[in-house]
């Protein structure tokens, strides 16, 4: 057995099917006549274009959405005119120019220490080789041709490659490079395959004649497995199929508990593909679209157009039903390079968040104009990250009623009575709720936050994870406060930190009165499932008891015994 890193779960069965990328050399070659190489230039660029926009057409979703940044790549004039301009001015030979032009902006985009750019440098790679294979006339081999029941093993497999894809004909895929939040790992888990990664001199290892099974939860990797290691494999997947299969009678169904106090069921989205994950799980609307990735997904800001575009997809897909969508939360740990944000001591203490869009007011609103536009096509609302005083939040609902103004000022629709809420996730606002939520159309506790804030513990530090709890008493205690705040008040108050989906924690908030949980859309059933089988009575006791103990261990100890 050898072990790697699972970057996307299920088992998988299937024969190898080692790809290989061919290697070629570009020669330089100082041409006479550069209007031949320009024009073989422009001719791959077109063909290359076609290409995308066919497989544009073919696919939808992420890989929808993928062609799309590529094809915006693709139209780069400063690539374009750079490139031509080595043809012009140098007299370059036309894949020596791609190569030159294409390779420094890979260069710069692999130096900046950045995951994210890492992957966009990737797309760039693609992009260059598609444009080399029409003019070297050098084809891939058919991805989306290929025999049944197959595990993809390769070196690196790029976003077009996998984009692709013949998944039906797919049962797992093994690389030697490949990140979590490539578009690579988020493809395979769309199409429910699995990756594993972090497998070196993979070409030693595998050949076309060996049969493997895999364990994408625990990058377990057998080859020529043994009856029973492919046996127990089998077990495995038995049980993750049953597992799922019994959640389906929580399809479609509400979301209420056995004495009748009835939820709202939503999921958390990062970008307008998710949609689809939503709807299969039956989720009940959005309750938090974090925007940010779009800005992080892109070497620009996204234009006004681009995010009315997204966010009026969300809200045409999910057909009237809530999507409540959260404006530009980055600082902290997510980082927009292009917006060059200074280096700080402590970021998550920092300018974050809606401390950035009050400090840049005409970005703050080019946002909020594309919300606002996307507001006429279905049941969209606003949520502000990081509110921590009362200011901010009058604050920007001074720059929403400007911008209301500016739109109707040039006859653009919008929904007039649009709702505005804020997270909850800074102990400043949950001690203040009721106040806060005079002035405001709902609350969503981000509890991801909430916790760092409250004890003091950044999220991501390992060191101290052990105090980053949400049983801490001042945690329950908070979440308590922002939901009576906001009944007191008459508004609804929902979650979409990470503890909303927490099965353990869900009867202290059903207790609570929660009116919303948002979660990831592979949560939903199960959440449902645990809702559905709740008393809110007993559960208001467990509060009752929790809010008396001291200390986390006590509270995890209540919930322990808690009978459902
Ligand atoms: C939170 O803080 O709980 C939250 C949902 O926001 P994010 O995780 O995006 O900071
Ligand atoms: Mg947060």
């Amino acid at each position: 057995m050898i072990k790697g890193k699972g970057i996307s779960k299920g088992i998988g069965f299937g024969k190898v099917f080692i790809f290989e990328k061919r290697k070629r050399k570009i020669k330089k070659v100082i041409v006479e006549n550069s209007e031949n190489e320009l024009e073989k230039f422009k001719t791959a660029l077109n063909k290359v274009e076609k290409e995308i926009e066919e497989t544009i057409q073919q696919s939808s979703g992420t890989e929808k959405e993928i062609m799309n940044a590529y094809l915006m790549i693709l139209k780069d004039p400063t690539l374009v005119i750079e490139t031509e301009n080595l043809i012009k001015n140098l007299k370059y030979n036309a894949e020596y120019a791609i190569e030159e032009r294409f390779n420094k902006i890979i260069e710069m985009f692999k130096k900046i220490n950045d995951e994210y750019m890492a992957e966009r440098a990737k797309d760039i790679i693609d992009i260059k080789e598609k444009l080399l294979d029409k003019i070297l006339k050098d084809e891939n081999i058919k991805l989306n041709k290929l025999p049944q029941n197959i595990i993809i093993v390769a070196k690196e497999l790029t976003t077009s490659e996998t984009a692709k894809l013949d998944f039906k004909n797919v049962s797992g895929i093994i690389t030697e490079i490949g990140g979590v939040n490539s578009h690579t790992a988020i493809m395979a888990r769309t199409h429910s395959i699995p990756l594993i990664t972090e497998i070196h001199n993979i070409n030693e290892i595998f050949n076309n004649e060996q049969y493997i099974c895999m364990n994408g939860s625990t990058g377990e990797i057998f080859i020529n497995p043994t009856k029973e290691e492919e046996n127990n494999l089998l077990e495995q997947q038995k049980l993750i199929e049953e597992e799922k299969n019994k959640l389906e009678e929580y399809k479609n169904k509400e979301t209420k508990t056995k004495d009748g106090f009835k939820v709202e069921l939503v999921s958390n989205i990062g970008i307008p593909s998710d949609v689809e994950k939503v709807i299969e799980s039956t989720a009940e609307g959005i309750g938090l679209f974090r925007t940010e990735f779009l800005y992080m997904d892109n070497e620009k800001m996204p234009t006004e157009e681009e995010q009315f575009l997204s966010y009026k997809e969300v809200a045409e897909k999910m057909q009237g039903k809530p999507v409540i969508i959260r404006t530009l939360d980055v600082g902290g740990d997510k980082e927009i390079k292009y917006l060059n944000l200074p280096k700080e001591e402590n970021p998550f203490l920092g300018f974050r968040a809606i401390r950035i869009c009050l400090a840049n007011i005409e970005m703050f609103k080019i946002q909020l104009r594309a919300i606002l536009k996307a507001s006429a096509y279905g049941n969209i609302s606003i949520m502000i990250p990081m509110i921590s005083s009362i200011e901010e939040l009058r604050k920007t609902k001074q720059i929403v009623e400007e911008c209301k103004k500016e739109l109707q000022e040039k006859n653009i629709k919008f929904k007039k009575d649009i709702k505005l809420g804020i997270m909850i996730e800074i102990p400043s606002t949950a001690i203040m709720a009721e106040q806060f939520a005079k002035e405001c159309d709902f609350f969503s506790i981000g509890t991801n936050d909430l916790i760092q804030y409250t004890v003091a513990v950044e999220r991501g530090n390992e060191k101290i994870s052990n105090l980053y709890s949400k049983y801490n008493p001042a945690v329950i205690r908070l979440i308590k406060m922002a939901i009576d705040g906001a009944h007191k008040e008459g508004i609804f108050c929902g979650m979409c930190g990470e503890v909303a989906g927490d099965s353990k924690f869900i009867p202290i908030l059903i207790g609570m009165g929660l009116d919303e949980f948002s979660m990831n859309s592979n949560k939903i059933l199960q959440a449902r499932k645990v809702i559905t089988n709740l008393e809110k009575k007993q559960c208001e006791k467990l509060v009752e008891n929790i809010i008396k103990l001291d200390s986390s261990n006590k509270i995890k100890e209540e919930l322990e015994n808690f009978k459902k």
